[in-house]
C-alpha cells in the first residue's frame, strides 16, 4: 500500500471521529526496511520516520539528514540506558520512557547536553511480564516524577497485546493521558491505525502497511 493510500485513510478515519486530519501524524517505521524502500517515501515527500534501535538509525539517518531537509525521527523501541546519549544526538522525539532509571538519565543528560527531545511515556496497558512500560496503576505518579526532573512529557504510548482488542488499550491510554493533562497519544500501527485514531491518536507508527512486510535479517 503506498503512501497517499495510507494518508487516505487517515483522512477517512480522522474525519469520521470528527477530527483534523493535521492532528494525526503518520511515522512511517522504517526498520529493518531496505534503504530504497525508505529512500522512496521520502522522494514523495514524507518525513516522519520511526526507528526502533539506536544502531540501525545511527547507520541510516545521518546519510539521509545530508539529503533531506526537516527530518523528523521518532524513536520507538527499547531504550538502554547507556544509549540515551546517542538517542538524544540522533532522534527528534522519543516513544519509549519506559522506567524511573531512564528519567534520572534523560535528566542527566538534558542538563549536560542542554536539550531534551520530547518525550513519549510508554505505558503496558495489558500489563504483559515481557513488555516495558509503567503499569497503568503507576502512571500518574511516574507523570509527576517526569515532570519533577523537568522532563518535557508530551503524551503517553502502548503497544496493545496482540491477542486483545486494541480499543480497550487505547480508550485507557487516552483515559491516562487526560487525567494527566497530556495532549499527545502515540498509538496504532497497521493493522489498527484507524480505531487508534478514533481514540484519539495523535501519532500513529505505521511500517508494514506502507513499506510491505519486513524482511527478517538473517542471524
Ligand atoms: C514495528 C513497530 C511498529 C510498526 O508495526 P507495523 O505492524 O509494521 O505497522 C509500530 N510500533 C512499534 C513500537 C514497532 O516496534
Amino acid at each position: 500500500m503506498g503512501l497517499n493510500d495510507i494518508k487516505t485513510r487517515i483522512a477517512k478515519a480522522a474525519k469520521e471521529a470528527g477530527r483534523d486530519t493535521s492532528d494525526v501524524t503518520l511515522i512511517a517505521v522504517s526498520k529493518v526496511q531496505p534503504n530504497e524502500r525508505v529512500e522512496a517515501v521520502l522522494k514523495e515527500g514524507h518525513r516522519s520516520f520511526g526507528e526502533n534501535r539506536v544502531q540501525e538509525a545511527a547507520g541510516k539517518w545521518p546519510g539521509f539528514r545530508e539529503n533531506y531537509d526537516g527530518i523528523d525521527l521518532h524513536l520507538i523501541g527499547p531504550l538502554q540506558s547507556n544509549k540515551a546519549r546517542q538517542a538524544f544526538e540522533l532522534f527528534d522525539a522519543i516513544h519509549t520512557l519506559d522506567r524511573p532509571k531512564l528519567a534520572h538519565t534523560f535528566a542527566r543528560l538534558a542538563q549536560e547536553m542542554g536539550h531534551c527531545p520530547p518525550l513519549f511515556i510508554q505505558v503496558n496497558t495489558g500489563e504483559e511480564p515481557q513488555k516495558a512500560g509503567i503499569a497503568p496503576a503507576d502512571t500518574d505518579a511516574f507523570v509527576a516524577e517526569c515532570r519533577a526532573l523537568d522532563l518535557p512529557i508530551q503524551g503517553l504510548m502502548c503497544i496493545p497485546p496482540v491477542d486483545e482488542t486494541p480499543s480497550l488499550h487505547f480508550a485507557l491510554l487516552r483515559k491516562l493521558a487526560d487525567r494527566n493533562g497530556l495532549g499527545k497519544l502515540s498509538m496504532g500501527m497497521s493493522d489498527d491505525f484507524e480505531q487508534a485514531i478514533a481514540f484519539g491518536a495523535t501519532h500513529i507508527r505505521v511500517g508494514s502497511a506502507l513499506f510491505g512486510q519486513r524482511v527478517p535479517i538473517a542471524g
